[in-house]
């Protein structure tokens, strides 16, 4: 145990060096990305806007109100009706907050729309930080959860949100919108009580030692979280996993079991390029310290392979394949997987969140359990208003 312990350590500080970590008071502006290969985008501004052309920022239209406004990409640029500018795309900035409507989605703060290499649309949703949690934390636990359980989950998705716009700097955008980094639906799928959570918990980021960290989070972990350097090349002790947590056993996803038919499973090795036929068997060959599937052998009729389950996972489906804890069976022409838990398993378990501020825990308490070690600190450089 000792030995485990101790290689644990190593593994941590070997990490911890190479690791940038980022100072505390990061931008509070977010660049999220809010949708890609557009055809064409539906533009509706309530009040009065300007549009830009970039990469220039030459200002092009300003008006009071755009109804139903086509833009459509074009070969020299972008067209709106009959105007048409040269450009990279647009920038289109509402004078007030939550007038703009893409699609069906209204967002807060401004939008670039920008032509990729293909001639299709991609938009970018530049706003306040606390402003863009408004519009995410509904996504990820129910607004009818105990407050305390949704101001940690807010503390949670700030930390994690501000790491990210503090390490893609470089990068166009920093987040996106989808379940690949945390789910955002703009200012139309905002609700009270989430909102009051980022409000009641404005600039609070959790920190190491001073310092900033992803506070990774999963739905459900299913007896015992995952170390971040399970899946990724981190590791921090806050995220180093080993919590036992059986508050989630209130969850649905506690227990699962999935179908996936032999043919899918053949046309997916397939196409990530590590096709074995049609396969005959699969074998658990290692397991992480978390007690989840490390390695898989798969053996096909037409050769075998080994792979980490956590790619194997990516593959099948996330939504098939809930987590890594699970056994297999493979019967006539599927393979059954009888699985514990919803996510990667590191960080805070949102389901044994619930079941915690149920028994009355605060949020303070819950985000030392699940990062153990971390602190609140305030972000002096968020504003909320
Ligand atoms: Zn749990």
């Amino acid at each position: 145990m000792r030995i485990k312990i101790m290689s644990r350590l190593f593994v941590a500080l070997f990490f911890l060096q190479f690791i940038f970590l980022p100072p505390l008071q990061a931008d509070t502006q977010i660049r999220v990305l809010v949708a890609e290969n557009q055809k064409m985008l539906k533009v509706n501004i309530r009040g009065e806007y300007q549009i830009r052309v970039l990469p220039t920022m030459q200002l092009v239209k300003k008006g009071k109100g755009l109804s139903d406004a086509w833009l459509v990409p074009t070969a020299a640029g972008v067209r709106i009706g009959h105007e048409e500018w040269a450009c990279r795309g647009l920038l289109i900035q509402p004078a007030e907050d939550r007038d703009l409507v893409i699609g069906r989605s209204g967002f807060r703060g401004a939008i670039s729309i920008l032509k990729d290499k293909n001639n299709l649309f991609y938009a970018i949703n530049s706003l306040d930080i606390e402003r863009y949690l408004y519009g995410v934390l509904h996504h990820e636990v129910a607004a009818w959860w105990p407050m305390e359980a949704l101001k940690a989950q807010a503390v949670a998705a700030r930390s994690y949100a501000l790491y990210q716009a503090a390490v893609s700097q470089r990068a166009e955008y920093d987040v996106k919108s989808n379940t690949s980094s945390q789910v955002y639906g703009g200012s139309t799928t905002e609700r009270y009580r989430t909102k009051r959570a980022v409000n009641l918990t404005a600039g609070e980021v959790l920190s190491y030692q001073g310092k900033a960290f992803p506070a990774y989070f999963h739905a459900a972990c299913a007896g015992l979280t995952a170390a971040s350097s399970e899946l990724w090349n981190i590791s921090l002790p806050p995220l180093a996993g080993g919590v036992k947590c059986s508050y989630c056993r209130i969850s649905p996803h506690y227990n699962w079991e999935s179908r996936v038919p032999l043919a899918e499973i053949e046309e997916k090795l397939k196409k990530y390029g590590r096709p074995v036929g049609r396969t005959l068997r699969i074998e658990i060959i290692s397991q992480t310290p978390s007690r989840r599937v490390g390695r898989l052998r798969i053996i096909g009729t037409a050769g075998e392979i080994v792979v980490a389950a956590k790619d194997f996972r990516v593959w099948i489906g996330g939504d098939k394949i809930r987590s890594t804890s699970f056994s297999i069976e493979v019967r006539e022409d599927a393979i059954y997987f009888h699985g514990k838990g919803w996510g990667h398993g590191v960080g805070l378990c949102q389901w044994g969140l619930l079941g915690q501020a149920l028994l009355g825990k605060t949020y303070r308490s819950l985000l030392e359990f699940y990062y153990p070690g971390s602190q609140i600190a305030l972000n002096a450089a968020t504003k909320t208003s």
